[in-house]
């Protein structure tokens, strides 16, 4: 494997091995990852002995100013190389108690320290050492398992994941990145295991659950975390929407899988993460909207609202930002159903001009969840919602560029409106900006400062107010 070993820090760790007479090996995820020509940035170095002390030698010898991080009760260090970071551990042997996953950790052997990876694809090591630099140190066949996609616990699978739950999602987090497949006994064992994923954290699972979504397929995980069990503890929202009911010969789509074919569709066209999240969560109230009627069959009224107002206890369950990011997906949530009503109809300048004041500068990513929503299998529809989507933007685009409307403030603001009438706070302020908004936005009046004083003075009069100021005091 000598020729994989080309980044420069390798020969330097080489040389202060040999001097120091350590073993000294490159293992786990960098490994994985260059054979199979995965980027990596960090690069994990394991040393029989004291990590701190070949990470402080190790900087050294690379220059006088590189800071060694040390985390004394992990017993790791880390230094910088360029843009990598590299990290240094002691080989350990691990024992873990029922209840907790902090193990038990003592000094042990390289073949200890790849006794506690998580799975064979892992517990690849290259040796740094001089008699045998550049041999690949493989107990388990992960190279196997590699080339033939495995995901698969070294040891006893019930064991692993028993005794650190967290590596359930890790399994799947790998499955849907690598896009390999969980061996049988390692599946049927997170299955049997699922029940313990409650003593880990939420963020260490958000954490993976962000990693599957922002892989190039996400559905491959959350099929799998369905299918494990583990989907209805970590995420019981989604899994409600599974399902599909037939009344009077009338079904419905099954809306999770619907949801993951839209966050599959919506990973072409974008990299945010908060966009995923606002695909996977568009319809997450269906199954609380849904009625029947035979009328009109299956409906969801008003679960673009209703999921919207569902994000916030999601976002907290879940532990994920309860920020600008959440309002972010809550207004895509709350928005998605707008581009598609106003594609059925025609598209007035009006109703354009009021999805752009309500979008904000949100209105592409809205239109980019919009398209990865058409998921029809009838292509004549999808084309036909595709072509109308384009209609649509083109429309936004020649209005946005005549009314400025994305960032609008209505020219005449409650301040101007007081003055005028002399007035303190009370409702008319609202009524009256409400009023010149909506003109503005319908195309009733320009937005304009001019035009905009004059409706006032008329919707002030016809409220019983007297003006006091006229435009010339402005
Ligand atoms: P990525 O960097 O893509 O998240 P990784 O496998 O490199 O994946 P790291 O957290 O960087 O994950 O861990 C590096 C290595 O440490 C892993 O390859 C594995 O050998 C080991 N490891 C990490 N987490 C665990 C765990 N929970 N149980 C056992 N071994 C683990
Ligand atoms: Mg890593």
């Amino acid at each position: 494997m000598k020729e994989y070993l080309t980044h420069p820090i390798f020969g330097i760790i080489a040389d202060i091995a040999k001097k120091e007479g350590l073993e000294t090996y490159v293992i786990g995820g960098y490994v994985r990852d260059l054979l199979l020509r995965r980027q990596s940035k960090d690069i994990d170095i394991v040393t029989v002995g004291s990590g701190i002390e070949l990470a402080q030698k190790v900087a050294k010898a690379i220059g006088p100013r590189v800071r060694v991080s040390i985390f004394r009760n992990f017993g790791t260090a880390m230094l910088r190389y360029g843009d990598d970071e590299i990290e240094f551990v002691g080989a350990r042997k691990e024992s873990y108690m029922r209840n907790s996953r902090n193990p038990i950790v003592e000094n042990g052997t390289l073949e200890d320290d790849q006794n506690r990876r998580d799975f064979t694809i892992n517990a690849l090591a290259i040796s740094l050492n001089e008699s045998d630099f550049g041999t690949l140190i493989d107990p388990f066949n992960g190279l196997t398992d590699m080339e033939e996609g495995i995901i698969r616990t070294p040891l006893d699978p019930i064991i692993t994941f028993s005794d650190d739950p967290l590596r359930m999602m890790r399994a799947i987090r790998f499955a849907t990145q690598l896009k390999f497949d969980i061996w049988d006994e390692t599946f049927e064992a997170i299955c049997a295991n699922k029940g313990r994923i409650k003593i880990i954290s939420r963020e260490r699972i958000i954490d993976e659950m962000n990693k599957i979504i922002m892989s190039s397929k996400p559905s491959i995980g959350f099929k799998l975390l369905d299918q494990s069990g583990l989907l209805e503890i970590i995420f019981p929202e989604l899994c409600r929407l599974k399902g599909r009911d037939v009344v009077q010969g009338i079904g419905h789509k099954d809306n999770f899988y619907h949801t993951l074919e839209v966050l599959d569709r919506i990973t072409y066209s974008t990299d945010n993460l908060w966009l995923r999240w606002a695909a996977l969560l568009h319809d997450i109230a269906k199954p609380m909207t849904k009625r029947f009627s035979s009328e009109s069959g299956w409906t969801f009224h008003s679960h673009n609202f209703m999921g919207a107002k569902m994000i916030p206890g999601i976002f907290r369950q879940l532990k994920l930002p309860l920020n600008e990011k959440m309002k972010y997906v809550q207004k895509l949530v709350d928005l998605h159903m707008r581009p598609i009503v106003l594609s059925e109809e025609e598209v007035t300048d009006s109703a354009v001009r009021r999805l752009l004041f309500d979008a904000g500068d949100d209105i592409d990513d809205l239109m980019t969840l919009c398209e990865a929503d058409i998921t029809s299998k009838n292509s004549e529809k999808v084309n036909r919602y595709m072509n109308n989507f384009q209609l649509v933007r083109q429309k936004l685009k020649e209005i946005e560029e005549k009314d400025a409307i994305r960032n609008f403030q209505p020219p005449v603001d409650g301040d101007v409106i007081m003055k005028t009438f002399n007035l303190t706070p009370g409702r008319e302020i609202g009524i009256i900006k409400t009023y010149i908004k909506d003109s503005i936005l319908d195309g009733k009046i320009r937005n304009d400062f001019k035009e905009a004083f004059q409706l006032m003075l008329e919707k002030g009069k016809e409220l019983g107010l007297i003006a006091v100021l006229s435009i010339e005091d402005f």
